[in-house]
């Protein structure tokens, strides 16, 4: 691991601090531009906090964790049936901030900041603009969830619902649990892997006094993501009671080798975090260099099924618009 960094500065230092130049990741790496084919996106660029960094490793221009926050020339290549709003999201829209798609749950865009830009991100051309409620929006969100009986989950997402202040996240938490008819709140974060510090005591204590079932789902695509420090704070998380869940995005050449996900299910359990998806990659314009063969996604699946025990293996699933759930991939299937 690289031997720059990092005193456990407060995670908003951390934030505001994080790489945006690619010339720096690349000298902290001891990589050279000519080894990979860098780009500087015009939307959407580079952003990795420097604890991230520090989880790679220097000299590796194919390092795992690296691929994922590149980018690279390959984005620019147009691929047919890759688009900029893959999962249909904007048909489920039926007020700022929230999307209304699967039947018990809605799922909130309360900021449209991340802590990291990761390359393959299937709203990484999502109008988060037009879609950040302001205050009277959160009043019609309530009002909209009081409305539907059949919702009793939230699910905070954007952007990174982690990476806006505690003061602004345990407002929307206030206003959640006085729904009397929600008895779930979903937290989708990258923040626990790229900044641990995130979790920090203020936040615990206010999780811990949640009226609401807590449920964490981190975004984890490769065992690197998770060192000691990182894993001290997601055993935090789950000695309060949230249940920690994960979700991986299959990834041609950072984590497509049994071994690879093998390795990731065990130092997931170990931090006390329960595999819960495996995913094929959403088709977003910009990351068709990143999808998987969905045979070969089965044949890797097969693999998974007979190296480790059933509650360490991810459901094999995609996305697909309209529909109202994830849809297993079917692994009988013939080539
Ligand atoms: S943290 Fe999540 S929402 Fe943000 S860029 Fe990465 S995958 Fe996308």
């Amino acid at each position: 691991m690289i031997n720059h960094l990092i005193t456990q500065k407060n995670w908003q230092t951390q934030l505001s601090t994080a790489i945006t130049s690619v010339d720096e990741l690349l000298s902290l790496l001891k990589l050279e531009r000519s080894e990979l084919s860098v780009i500087v996106p015009d939307n959407f660029g580079l952003r990795v906090p420097r604890a991230f960094v520090n989880k790679m490793q220097a000299g590796d221009a194919n390092d795992p964790l690296l691929r994922q926050v590149l980018p690279t020339a390959e984005e620019q290549i147009s691929v047919s049936g890759y688009t900029q709003d893959p999962l249909a999201e904007n048909a489920h829209n039926p007020i700022k901030g929230l999307l209304h798609k699967y039947q018990s749950r809605v799922l909130l865009t309360i900021t449209g900041a991340c802590a990291i830009h990761c390359r393959y991100c299937f709203r990484q051309h999502f109008d988060y603009g037009a879609n950040l409620p302001t205050s009277k929006e959160q009043e019609a969100i309530v009002d909209y969830i009081s409305d539907n009986p059949d919702i009793n989950e939230v699910i905070l997402s954007g952007g990174d619902p982690l990476s806006i202040s505690n003061r602004r996240l345990f407002a929307w938490l206030d206003c959640l649990e006085a729904i009397p008819q929600l008895t779930t709140i979903r937290l989708h974060t990258r923040l626990p892997l790229v900044i641990p510090e995130r979790i920090d005591a203020e936040l615990l204590q206010r999780l811990a006094q949640s009226r609401c079932q807590l449920v964490m789902v981190i975004h984890c695509n490769h065992a690197n993501e998770i060192d000691d420090n990182t894993a001290q704070y997601l055993q935090r998380l789950k000695q309060i009671g949230v249940t920690l869940l994960n979700q991986t995005v299959l990834l041609a050449g950072i984590n497509d080798q049994v071994e690879t996900q093998v390795a990731l299910s065990h130092r997931l359990f170990a931090a006390g975090v329960l595999p819960y998806y495996l995913h094929v990659l959403d088709k977003v314009a910009g990351a068709a260099h990143f999808d998987c063969d969905e045979q070969q996604a089965i044949t890797l699946y097969w693999q998974l099924l007979s190296k480790l025990p059933g509650y360490l293996v991810p459901k094999l699933v995609r996305e697909l618009p309209n529909f109202a759930f994830k849809t297993p991939i079917d692994i009988y299937q013939a080539d």
